[in-house]
């Protein structure tokens, strides 16, 4: 039977999910609501006169993994491959990245050599806490922040430079209320996995797991929430699916991979 989709929102996910929908013979209309006067939703451009352009929200992807992937084919499909500009591994923007700490800028180390060096503003070698992090003990709770993981695994000093600074760049908050379960599922699995976040990252985990001025922030129990949404749904048989930045992953990747799901989830595969 042909359907008639509404897609709630036009972000990213969105705009994601009404492509996968439109490539189904299955789905006779797509009906788009967005609020705004514009789609795209964070993905905002500036254009200047002179050609530069300003990127005010998202600027950049990581082409790596399965959503990587997913991101490149509709990118390919949508015959927009011409307007990637590659920043590859070599490239002087992937080589030179600052930490700005108690007043002073600090390069980050780039390659292996930097992680056996004492670098500032860190007081050890990165090597140090990497070694021990396979002795520390398992944790038993169901969830907690980013900083305590961090801390209780790695120590004090990275969770409150590195970790911190991350959680802000990548989620606008704070990794003392972040959920390290939500925000980094690949963590939270391989120290459930394996008992050690390094162990995980070297082995693989075993298995995956798989407001309006801000990105969502998953503080703790986001995991719970979202499993009672998702059963609601389900209880109630209702024709609704999730996708975007709320629920599984804030990144351009993960969105884009969650508007794929929502459209199969209705849909089937396309
Ligand atoms: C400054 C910044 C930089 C970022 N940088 C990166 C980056 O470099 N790389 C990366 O991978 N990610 C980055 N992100 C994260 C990423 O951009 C977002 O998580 C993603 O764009 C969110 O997409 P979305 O479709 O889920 O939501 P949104 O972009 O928030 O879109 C939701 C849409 O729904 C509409 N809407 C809301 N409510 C209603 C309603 N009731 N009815 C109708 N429409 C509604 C809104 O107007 C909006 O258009 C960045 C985010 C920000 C803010």
């Amino acid at each position: 039977m042909q359907k008639v989709v509404a897609v709630l929102g036009g972000g990213i996910g969105g705009l994601s999910a009404c492509h996968h929908l439109s490539k189904s013979p299955n789905v006779s209309k797509i009906v788009l609501l967005e609020r705004s006067g514009r789609c795209g939703g964070w993905l905002s451009s500036i254009r200047r006169d002179d050609g530069a352009v300003f990127e005010q929200g998202p600027r950049g992807v990581r082409p790596a993994g399965a959503v990587g992937r997913n991101t490149l084919n509709m990118v390919s499909e949508l015959g927009l491959e011409s307007e990637i500009l590659p920043v590859t591994k070599d490239h002087v923007a992937s080589k030179n990245r600052f930490l700005y700490v108690k007043g002073q800028l600090h390069k980050m180390p780039s390659g292996p050599g930097g992680v056996v060096r004492t670098i500032p503003p860190f007081s050890r070698p990165i090597i140090q806490s990497i070694l021990k992090e396979i002795l520390i003990r398992k944790g038993t709770e169901e969830d907690e922040s980013v900083h305590a993981f961090v801390s209780r695994r790695l120590g004090s000093e990275l969770a409150n430079i590195a970790i911190d600074s991350l959680c802000r760049g990548v989620f606008a908050g704070d990794s003392r209320q972040l959920s390290v379960r939500s925000c980094f599922p690949p963590l939270y699995e391989a120290e459930r996995s394996r008992g050690s976040v390094v162990l995980g990252m070297l082995m693989g985990s075993g298995e995956s797991a798989e407001g309006p001025n801000c990105i969502p922030q998953y503080h703790l129990g986001h995991w719970k929430r979202l499993e009672m949404m998702r059963q609601y749904i389900s209880n109630h048989n209702l024709p609704l699916t999730l996708t975007g930045a709320s629920y599984d992953g804030v990144s351009v990747n993960d969105v884009i991979f969650s508007g794929r799901t929502a459209a199969e989830g209705l849909i089937g595969k396309t």
